[in-house]
Order: structure tokens, then C-alpha cells, then sequence
């Protein structure tokens, strides 16, 4: 496995590899690698000729400088999972390689209403901070296919969105959340929860599953009350968002007229730890 920091050196490569008629999948993440990452370079493996996972704490998609502080940061061991996964070259780029001068700062994106509601409303300036990145990303790599997780089933939409209207040459290839054993949604902040907590964050997944099991039965306004409270029964969680949305505009739902969209998505707190989940209700 190769593992380049440089952009030139990355490109160049990966040019060289382009022009022999190599597919290339891409997978990139920010580290503190788990089995969610690994399903994504497996499955870029099994539909590419070679595939390329980069690592990037993107600093400009934090609107909490302690979140990124906290961030976990492991590349050493994330090496070596790439390698056992059959990765076929890792970028791990300094902060100063991809914002030279903070450059992007200045560059604002539009999505519509994409970036206004859920985490975009609770994260300022988030998602431009990720389309940034992926865009210099995707220019870096120019990867035949890109593979996201729809745990972050936003940053998906938001990602499809500028594909589509920039026209970029990329398929993007949205993949299934894979969860721990208790449902438990990986993520590499599950690493910052505490015993206790840990032993409660399950709950977030059984109360989307409940949800599941009553949508179409129940009011949406009642539901989504009922799930707030649901969880917040258990000392511990904070929600700070539950909805209910259309799967491709994420615009909150009033009723169920359009149930075979419908997405329940939710943002929690558990001690200072921020948890993201969703659930697709009808599909
Ligand atoms: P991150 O490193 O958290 O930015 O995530 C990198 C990529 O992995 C994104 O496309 C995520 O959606 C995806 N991902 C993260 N956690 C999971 C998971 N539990 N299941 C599937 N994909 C995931």
C-alpha cells in the first residue's frame, strides 16, 4: 500500500494509473478508522481496479474548536487496517498541504435548502467545509467512483447536490450504516463515550426502530415528541434535533402523504459527545 501526505505526488500517481485504464474508488474519511470505513474500501475494492482512502481531519468543517481538538487521531493504525483491507494507497495530507494561505475560507457554497435544515442548522458553515474539502478531494483523486455512508445521510445529499450541478465526473456510491453488534451506529467519537454512557447510546438506534414500527400510525408531530421523550427519559441524553424528512430534498415532513421518502433523523448528546443517526422509515 502506498501512502503519499504530498498533493502533487498523490496525483501524479494516480494520473499514471488513470491513463492505464484503472478504475479507481475512493473512500475518504477523516480516521480513527472503524468496521464502517472498512465496508466502504471493501466494497470500492470489489468495483474497482484500485482503490484510494484518504485521511483529512478537516479542520474547516468544525464549528467547535474542541470537537476538533478532541477529534481522535490514529493514522498509525489506520495504516494498517487500510493495508489488511486491501486499500491501494492512503492520502494523509497536513492541514497546511490542503489550505495553503486559508484560502478556502473565503469560497461560500450554495445548496438550497440542503444545508439549512438538521446539521446545517445546528453546524454552521459545516457543510461548506465538507464540500470544500471533498471538491479538492475528488480534483486530487478524480476517482471513478466515491463512496459515502448514509449515517451521514446529509452530507450525502449535500455531496450529490454539488456533483450534480458542478457536473463532476464522479458516480457516487452511497453505502448501508453499519452498526456494533447492539445497533449502536459506528463512529469514531463512539471512542469518547464513557462506560456508562456507552452502555446507554444503544437506545438511540432502538428508539429510531420504534419509530419505524409506529410511523404511518401516528401523527408525525406526535412521534417526533415522542421519540424526544423517549430518550431523554434516560439521564444522559440531550437531543438536540429529532425529524422527520423527505430522503432527497431533507425538508421535515408534516404527515405521511409521501411515507415511502420518509427519514427520521436524529442528533443527540450524550455527556459531551455528539451522536448522529438515522433511519430510513419506509424503504
Ligand atoms: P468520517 O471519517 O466520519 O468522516 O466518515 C468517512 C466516511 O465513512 C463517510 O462517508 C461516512 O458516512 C462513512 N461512515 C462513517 N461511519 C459509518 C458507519 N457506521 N457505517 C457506514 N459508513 C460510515
Amino acid at each position: 500500500m502506498k501512502q503519499f501526505s504530498s498533493i502533487p505526488e498523490t496525483a501524479e500517481y494516480l494520473r499514471n494509473e488513470r491513463n492505464q485504464g484503472l478504475t479507481i474508488g475512493f473512500v475518504p474519511t477523516m480516521g480513527a478508522l472503524h468496521e464502517g470505513h472498512l465496508d466502504l474500501i471493501r466494497r470500492s475494492k470489489r468495483e474497482n481496479d484500485l482503490t484510494v482512502c484518504s485521511i483529512f481531519v478537516n479542520p474547516i468543517q468544525f464549528n467547535n474548536k474542541e470537537d476538533l481538538a478532541k477529534y481522535p487521531r490514529s493514522l498509525a493504525r489506520d495504516s494498517i487496517l487500510l493495508e489488511e483491507s486491501g486499500c491501494d494507497l492512503v492520502f494523509a495530507p497536513e492541514a497546511e498541504e490542503m489550505y495553503p494561505d486559508q484560502e478556502p475560507a473565503s469560497l461560500n457554497l450554495s445548496f438550497g435548502m440542503l444545508d439549512k435544515v438538521m446539521e446545517g442548522k445546528f453546524r454552521p458553515g459545516h457543510f461548506n467545509g465538507v464540500a470544500i474539502v471533498v471538491k479538492k478531494l475528488f480534483d486530487i483523486v478524480q476517482p471513478t467512483c466515491a463512496y459515502f455512508g448514509k449515517k451521514d445521510y446529509q452530507q450525502l445529499a449535500i455531496i450529490r447536490y454539488m456533483v450534480n450541478t458542478l457536473g463532476l465526473p464522479v458516480k457516487l456510491i452511497p453505502c448501508e450504516t453499519i452498526r456494533d453488534a447492539d445497533g449502536l451506529a459506528m463512529s469514531s467519537r463512539n471512542a469518547r463515550l464513557t462506560v456508562k454512557e456507552r452502555s446507554l447510546a444503544p437506545e438511540i438506534y432502538a428508539v429510531l426502530l420504534q419509530v419505524k414500527k409506529a410511523a404511518g400510525n401516528m401523527n408525525v408531530n406526535e412521534l417526533k415528541e415522542w421519540a424526544i421523550n423517549k430518550l431523554q427519559e434516560h439521564t444522559g441524553f440531550r437531543v438536540e434535533y429529532f425529524e422527520i424528512g423527505d430522503k432527497d430534498s431533507l425538508m421535515p415532513l408534516a404527515d405521511w402523504d409521501n411515507k415511502n421518502k420518509a427519514v427520521a433523523f436524529i442528533a443527540v448528546f450524550l455527556g459531551d459527545v455528539r451522536l448522529i443517526d438515522n433511519v430510513e422509515l419506509f424503504l
